[in-house]
């Protein structure tokens, strides 16, 4: 599988889009890793996960041919992570040159927020409701949706993705894993396993994971072989409040051996 990652910032972007604090100041004049987008990935050009607001930026900037992707998983619903409005675009007045429709996966509330939104999609966009920890086939993939520690209103999920012996988690936006989540990832050999750190060095690891809770993962991913021996973690989804720029996540991640998410980075597992 090859997985490329979209955008690596909290909800507001890094730098903010508006903010004028040090770190956002700091992060615009060093430019390169630092400049960060709201959160998406494409699994071999044609799985997507999460629909932000900067979706057509990632278009331009890394020139994805958006009407490749026959599949489109959604987390949640924060305005970071879908923006229906733009899904709309998809449909055949705006859109033309292909006539596949997409598949759009998720829980009750993203399916009730595109459907309310967007409207009619005369059949060129299909929705499935999903259940946690049940595992749909999509495309050629085996998704299993899991329950994150994340807004308390939905039932926010993370996802599994396995394929040809290959699986990795996509595990954000949350907080400390609930229990039937660890319980779902025991017996599971992850070959990739990317994790929220929105809350730094915050003592804060509900809703959002902090560097010591992905610490304690690391740890118990290993004591539970949930983690493959050569298997990776990322970690993404940074907030500008916790004052790290890229090289200082580098400083702290590089030694336990977990890597720092960019913008437009590339992992093939
Ligand atoms: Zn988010
Ligand atoms: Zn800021
Ligand atoms: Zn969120």
């Amino acid at each position: 599988m090859k997985i490329h990652l979209l955008g690596t910032s909290a909800a507001e972007g890094f730098p903010g889009i508006f903010c004028q604090c040090e770190h956002c100041k700091k992060a615009r004049i060093l430019g390169g890793k630092n400049i960060r987008t709201r959160t998406s990935a494409i699994i071999d050009d044609i799985l997507k996960i999460d629909f932000p607001p900067d979706t057509n930026l990632h278009v331009l900037r890394d020139g994805i041919d958006l009407s490749k992707i026959t599949d489109l998983l959604i987390t949640h619903t924060h305005s970071d992570h879908l923006y229906p409005e733009d899904l709309s675009m998809r449909l055949p007045i705006y859109a033309h040159g292909f006539d596949h429709p997409l598949h759009v996966y998720g829980h009750d509330l993203p399916i009730f927020l595109c459907r309310n939104r967007i409207g009619n999609t005369d059949g060129h966009i299909i929705y499935h409701h999903t259940h946690a920890y049940r595992t749909y086939e999509v495309s050629n993939y085996k998704v299993t949706p899991l329950l994150a520690d994340h807004n308390k209103q939905e039932s926010c999920m993370i996802f599994a993705i396995e394929k040809n012996e290959k699986s990795f988690l996509y595990g954000h936006d949350t907080g400390w894993f609930p229990h039937e989540t660890w319980e779902w990832l025991k017996g599971k050999q992850m070959d990739l396993i990317i994790l929220d750190c929105t809350n730094g060095h915050f003592p804060v690891r509900h809703n959002h994971l902090n560097i010591e809770a992905v610490k304690e993962m690391q740890g118990l991913f290993l004591q539970e072989n949930i983690l493959k021996k050569e298997g990776k973690i990322i970690v993404t989804h940074f907030s500008h409040n916790i004052g790290l720029q890229h090289q200082d996540l580098e400083d702290i991640f590089k030694p336990l051996g977990i890597e720092v998410a960019y913008d437009g980075k590339m992992i093939e597992i």
